[in-house]
């Protein structure tokens, strides 16, 4: 382990850190990746391949944050690879419909059964907002349901009381988005469902949706409660909105057919990206077809993007989801449970009270020894032992998401020899938080 506790010691990233933050506010183009809430110089990478990465001192590390979960077959998949070069070399961008967007769209349709229809944007935030619009534009409703500490995206009315960043940063109402915009939006804690009936109850006929990260990942792991989804599907049919699940984080990463493919329950909505854009800028929202048809050109809802359905994007996408057969699943679920017990292991060891928890393959570490059902638990931890782990770990070769706030991810490329280094890493990290004063 480093002399200094936070990690200091980076002197090509510190370099680059400056002249970014000339040019660039806070010196990074998303804010987690300032390191903001763990201190120290934010690792610029260089280069990845398989489970790791390496940063512009040289240095390499196993990485347990894959792109904040797209890297599911690990860095630089020879496969994937050769399907970019593919379609590199028959032009980047032509703005016109092609077969690669076709390909993608039917592989998800067919792994997903309620998705009848999809349509391709570029980001996850783009997804979550059309969803919403096109929910508010079906059912001519305006207020929508959100739960605290679920991360949609940046999209201005999903801001409020959102995981992620937000929570990281505890920023308590992004300035720049106006009452308007967040008035037709309603908070309610994760896992109640007894407050989303008390909405409905409110606001009879206004309530255009509910949307709910399929299983959370951005206040940390939180699984939804047995019934929770079907709770809110319920709630939504009886009292004619939409139920929206964002499977941007879970979609095809926690099974061949996302958290979908978990609890069967079958929204009208549904949104994706990361995993399904192999490591580009590709996502989608799509469901039922009935709603789906009010989509533009086919209906009046508006919708639309230069880049929707890049042809070099679709085919990372596609390459990386045809090599996600049910092997790959069970090889990803393998490692992140055994990675999962090596850190109980080691925290329990050092007395170190915790609680790691998963939905499927995704998993966190809260610093608590309570339940964590909802955000407000997951604000409870001891962050500051999140600090030193985190700390301990990086400086020993393995790097983590940069805020107790978020899932880890592992991949196919996770091997023997991937685990080993984390299984060394973790005793010095264990007792680095166990010694860690807030
Ligand atoms: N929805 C969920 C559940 C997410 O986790 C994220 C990003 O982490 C988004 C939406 C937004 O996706 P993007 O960052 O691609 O805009």
């Amino acid at each position: 382990m480093s002399e200094t506790p936070y990690s200091y010691d980076a002197p090509a990233s510190q370099a680059l850190f400056d002249r970014a933050a000339t040019v660039t506010p806070g010196g990074v183009n998303s804010p987690v990746r300032a390191f903001r809430a763990v201190g120290g110089t934010p690792r610029f990478m260089v280069s990845g391949t398989g489970p790791y990465l390496t940063d512009a001192d040289g240095r390499e590390y196993v990485d347990l944050v894959c792109s904040w979960g797209p890297m599911i077959l690990g860095h630089a998949h020879p496969e994937v690879i050769a399907a970019v070069q593919d379609a590199v070399s028959r032009g980047t961008s032509f703005g016109t419909p092609g077969e690669g967007e076709v390909a993608l769209a039917e592989e998800m349709v067919a792994r997903i059964e309620p998705l009848e229809q999809v349509r391709l944007v570029s980001s996850g935030t783009e997804a979550t907002m059309s969803a919403i619009r096109l929910a508010r534009g079906f059912t001519r409703r305006t207020k929508v349901i959100k739960f605290a500490g679920c991360y949609h995206g940046h999209v201005d009315s999903l801001l409020a009381a959102a995981g992620s960043g937000v929570a990281t940063f505890a920023l308590p109402d992004t300035p720049g988005v106006t009452g308007a915009q967040a008035a037709d939006t309603i908070v309610l804690p994760y896992n109640d469902l007894e407050a989303v009936h008390e909405a409905f109850h409110r606001h009879p006929g206004e309530i255009a949706c509910v949307i709910t990260e399929a299983s959370p990942g951005n206040m940390g792991v939180v699984p939804p409660r047995p019934g929770f989804n079907q709770g809110l599907k319920d709630a939504c049919s009886k009292n004619g909105a939409l139920y929206i699940s964002d499977e941007v984080m879970t979609g095809f990463r926690t099974s061949r057919a996302g958290w979908y493919g978990i609890d069967g329950v079958k929204p009208d909505l549904m949104t994706f990206g990361k995993v399904m854009g192999g490591g580009f800028p590709a996502a989608a929202f799509g469901g039922r077809a009935d709603v789906m048809a009010h989509l533009a050109p086919a209906g009046p809802v508006y919708q639309a993007g230069t880049l929707s359905g890049n042809p070099v994007a679709t085919a990372a996408g596609l390459a990386q989801l045809r090599l996600l057969d049910d092997a790959a699943y069970d090889k990803v679920d393998a490692v992140s449970a055994r990675i999962q017990s090596l850190v109980t292991e080691a925290l329990t060891k050092e007395g170190v009270a915790h609680r790691v928890q998963n939905a499927s393959n995704m998993f966190s570490v809260f610093f608590t020894d309570r339940e964590v059902r909802d955000y407000e638990d997951a604000k409870k931890q001891d962050s500051f032992r999140f600090t030193a782990f985190f700390h301990s770990l990086l400086a020993d070769g393995v790097y983590l998401p940069p805020s107790s706030f978020e899932s880890w991810f592992v991949s196919t490329a996770h091997d023997d020899q991937a685990v080993q280094r984390i299984a060394d890493a973790l005793p010095a990290a264990a007792r680095a938080a166990a010694e860690a004063t807030a």
